[in-house]
């Protein structure tokens, strides 16, 4: 008997804490909206779409997509979209000892002059809210540090929506889980071709595809690849190509697609911070 009461005494205990925990969330969220009001009051834009965003005239990046308008400032995205997350594919292998041959985030190539080896290094970022938007881009430079940053901004300036929806017949669910249709596209030898699949089916494809769908917020994919799936570069741009496909081809207003899937901008955390401050 004992011991079964001091088992209750401690889960008691532990929900205790937990309720703690839950009581002290709001507060951290708090401080991330601080820390990005001021990173937003002191970023200074420098284009007209820039300015546009700060002053609050655009809320919704899907004016900017839509339009079809280039953007130049990853700060941009970084204030429409927020909840990025970002992550590096393995595109390179390690090199020297024991055969080498590992995969590496950074591709390392090298010029020969004169004066010895100038090593160069390559990587590929990718940025999502995992709700619908995607981009990812190329970043070089003789440094691996510089060429992290260069693909993480070029990334988030490389950003596109893509078309989701309950596209399997056998699964028939109405959320937005799975491609809408089956889109291909090819590069180099590469094609890939990406189905929809039902609900709990996982993602079906390459390891660095995975990353790229996970990003994007597409959970269930069947696909099919042809040619020299090896070369990752290729497979990973027809992976690109393929999500681009996607706001190409028209579809008719019955089937249920929901593009992107946009939430709140960061104006409107701003706002409900204010309005939780009001109401103290
Ligand atoms: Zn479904």
């Amino acid at each position: 008997m004992t011991e079964e009461k001091e088992e209750i005494k401690e889960k008691k205990e532990g929900e205790a804490e937990n309720k703690e925990v839950k009581e002290k969330a709001p507060e951290a969220k708090e401080e991330v909206v601080k820390e990005k009001r001021s990173e937003f009051d002191s970023w200074k834009p420098k284009t007209i779409l820039g300015e546009k965003v700060k002053s609050g005239k655009i809320k919704n990046i899907d004016e900017i997509l839509d339009k079809g308008e280039k953007i130049l400032e990853p700060e941009i995205v970084d204030f429409l979209l927020p909840g990025l997350e970002s992550e590096l594919l393995l595109i390179g292998q390690s090199k020297g000892k024991f055969g080498g041959g590992q995969r590496r985030v950074f591709k390392q190539t090298q010029k020969k002059t004169r004066e010895g080896n100038r090593p160069k290094f390559a990587t590929l970022a990718v940025v999502g809210n995992c709700n619908g938007y995607v981009g990812l881009s190329y970043g070089k430079s003789r440094e691996t540090v510089p060429a992290r940053e260069k693909a993480l901004r070029k990334a988030k300036l490389n950003i596109i929506k893509i078309k989701r929806s309950c596209g399997s017949w056998q699964c028939n669910c109405g959320e937005p889980h799975t491609m809408p249709f089956a889109v291909q596209a090819k590069m180099g030898s590469v094609t890939l071709k990406l189905m929809p699949a039902p609900r709990g089916t996982g993602l079906c494809v390459h390891r660095e595809v995975q990353k790229i769908l996970r990003l994007a917020g597409v959970t269930d994919v069947w696909s099919k690849t042809l040619g020299h799936k090896k070369t990752t570069n290729n497979l990973i741009g027809a992976c690109e190509l393929a999500l681009r496909n996607l706001m190409k081809i028209k579809h008719s207003n019955d089937m249920k697609i929901v593009e992107g899937a946009y939430e709140k901008s960061i104006q409107k955390e701003f706002e409900s911070l204010e309005e939780i401050k009001e109401e103290n």
